[in-house]
């Protein structure tokens, strides 16, 4: 299978900055093989007339099955919200509900430019079902909650371990695998230390949450007399290769910490703004070096899994509260959902740019619009101009999963029939 995208504008990398050129791009099966030379009969051919090629964006911290209780919980306190609302609910879901739940969050991912995502939930093996089938790219981790002695604790990092044998060779390589102790305030020290080993034993990195909101920071003091930070960095949690989601409430500390041992930091803008839970220091980690990525989390927090939305925020929210406009700029920010986010998956040779030789995980958006004129600056257009609808076709892995708004995996009619009566049953 090959494609031509040919005549198009693209965002590419050059010395580390990013490039906007008419060029032409050539995909042989999962890989881009050419850049610049148009001389092909491929078995598709896009015309690039008006469009604009992007890298496909990756979204490094969400829990895609939430879409099903999107619009459920608004408006509530981060703890009222997690312990009342979301999780009696999560206990009524099914295997069949994550999966059909996974397949509308890909469906909204892949609609807005998103070529891979992070996931932690439960149900791994129904959403590997639904990654497989729709064709999105994944690093998938079973969240794990527990104590040192509780045999939940120890059943959970079991099934992950099955998990992750059964999807093993599967799917072309575009499902990975990652340990996801799921919090300070959700898993007590020893319990980590049986993740640490867990991780160690299956070569895995670590997704986890990590300073989220005051109480948890509280929480963890009153128990450990130390930051949530400094209590995984005493138990060897960033020793493995870790992905750090929300770090809202950080000391300088907890900052130092994290440079020194190269922490990636998941910021989830959207969602700490509307659970009330304040806003990351962005500005500070990426001043200090440390690789910083954006995520969406899931649905009942944000309440889309639109990437463009996401960087318009932390594009937008460190200028208005440092009262600075030159910080976090809109190349910056577009970093965070390609190139460091890739980083962050230990992918940076595979995804994360239209490159030679690099996966073909592209995303086109039609540019023809109006809030496309002029052309001054596409790059800007893309953090502070798009809002996510203007994605018309979308590549992973060299296959198309969506030509000119159209799902060519998915049957969309039938998810977001199944999904409707999911809520149905669920709020009953
Ligand atoms: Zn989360």
């Amino acid at each position: 299978m090959s494609i031509l995208i040919k005549n198009v504008l693209a965002v590419l990398e050059k010395d580390l900055d990013f490039s906007i050129e008419e060029t032409s791009i050539y995909i042989e099966n999962d890989i881009i093989a050419d850049i610049g030379n148009a001389d092909y009969n491929a078995d598709v051919i896009i015309d690039g007339k008006n469009k604009l090629a992007i890298p496909g964006l990756i979204n490094n911290h969400t829990h895609a099955y939430m879409s099903v209780f999107r619009n459920y919980a608004d408006d509530l306190p981060f703890s009222q919200w997690l312990f009342d609302k979301i999780l009696p609910i999560e206990d009524k879901l099914t295997g069949e509900d994550a999966y059909w739940g996974t397949m509308l969050g890909i469906m909204e991912m892949i609609k807005t430019g998103t070529t891979c995502f992070t996931d932690m939930y439960i149900y791994i093996n129904e959403t590997g079902r639904a990654v497989d089938e729709a064709g999105i790219r994944v690093c998938l981790s079973r969240g794990l909650v527990g104590t040192g002695s509780d045999e939940g604790g120890r059943r959970r990092i079991d099934e992950a371990k099955q998990e992750i044998e059964y999807w093993k060779g599967r799917g072309n390589g575009r499902i990975s695998f990652i340990a996801a102790p799921h919090a300070p305030y959700t898993c007590d020290d020893k319990y980590l230390l049986n993740v640490i080993e867990f991780a160690k034993e299956y070569n895995l990195g670590i997704n986890i949450h990590l300073s989220e909101s005051r109480s948890e920071v509280v929480e963890i003091y009153d128990k450990y007399k130390c930051t949530p930070t400094e209590f995984l960095n005493k138990l060897g949690v960033f020793d493995l290769n870790t992905l750090a989601a929300h770090c809202v409430y950080l000391t300088d500390n907890d900052i130092d910490i994290l440079a020194e041992k190269n922490v990636n930091v998941i910021t989830c803008p959207v969602s700490n703004l509307k659970l009330g839970n304040g806003i990351a220091p962005i500005t500070k980690l990426v001043d200090k070096g440390i690789n910083v990525c954006l995520g969406t989390d899931g649905a009942a927090s944000n309440n889309t899994l639109n990437l463009f939305k996401e960087l318009q925020f932390v594009t937008l929210i460190h200028k208005g509260t440092e009262e600075r406009a030159d910080v976090i700029s809109a190349t910056e920010g577009l970093k965070f959902v390609t190139s460091n986010a890739a980083k962050a998956l230990g992918l940076d040779d595979k995804i994360g740019k239209i490159k030679t030789g690099y996966k073909a995980d592209i995303a086109i958006l039609d540019i023809d619009k109006p809030q496309f004129y002029p052309r001054n600056n596409l790059l800007s257009a893309l953090a502070y101009s798009t809002c996510g609808d203007e994605v018309c076709t979308v590549i992973v892995d060299g296959k198309i999963l969506m030509k000119d708004n159209e799902f060519l995996t998915i049957d969309a009619e039938k998810v977001k029939y199944q999904i409707s009566k999911i809520a149905e049953r669920l709020l009953q």
